[in-house]
């Protein structure tokens, strides 16, 4: 399974011309990019990533694809989320997509962390409609990454009356990537 495709897949049913959505690990782009052709141009796609040079080259691949202009791209953490989406969206946003970790041949050491990572889920739990999705992608791979898939699971765990929980990671191989798939009830 090609989980980043997966997770688009599932994305994608929940857009729709005008939608709000979050990309809140841009890192090189793809999904922040999905997300704003998905949108469509009445549409918004906040980008968040705790990187500056991550957050110019997403900009400039926003601007070569002519989509800049539905689009807010915020260099910082994710767990300040909430202080980023305009109000009049608030309980409005369709999807919210998580990649975690690092970026690919980037710095490994700028790494998304547990403590950061729970508090943004949080608040796209609260900034996310009914029927709206929250993807979440982890690896347990790299160091750290074991922890941090473990406070997500116990994260959806606690939050099971509010989301409808799917979960995907290749059985046969204990450091595949996980992807959760959450529906706000
Ligand atoms: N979705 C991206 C793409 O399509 O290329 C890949 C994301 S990459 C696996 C993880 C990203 O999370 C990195 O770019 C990293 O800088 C970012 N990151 C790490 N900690 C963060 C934080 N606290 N807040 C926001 N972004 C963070």
């Amino acid at each position: 399974m090609h989980f980043t495709v997966e997770a688009q897949k599932f994305a994608s049913s929940c857009l729709a011309e005008g939608s709000i959505a979050i990309d809140a690990t841009c890192g090189n782009g793809f999904d922040t990019l999905f997300l704003s052709e998905q949108v469509g141009c009445t549409g918004v796609v906040y980008g968040m990533d705790i990187q500056v040079r991550a957050i110019e080259a997403v900009r400039q691949k926003l601007i070569d694809a002519d989509r800049f202009n539905r689009c807010r791209l915020i260099a910082d953490c994710h767990s300040k989320m909430k202080s980023h989406i305009d109000p009049i969206h608030a309980g409005r946003v369709s999807v919210a997509m998580f990649n975690l970790g690092y970026l690919p041949y980037g710095d490994k050491a700028i790494v998304t962390r547990s403590e950061s990572t729970l508090a943004a889920l949080d608040q796209a739990l609260e900034l996310v409609r009914p029927g709206g999705l929250i993807s979440v992608l982890a690896y347990p791979g790299h160091a750290g990454g074991v922890e941090e898939a473990q406070c997500v699971a116990d994260w959806v765990h606690n939050r099971g009356e509010q989301l409808a929980v799917k979960r995907f990671q290749d059985g046969n191989n204990s450091n595949s990537p996980i992807l959760w798939v959450l529906t706000r009830i």
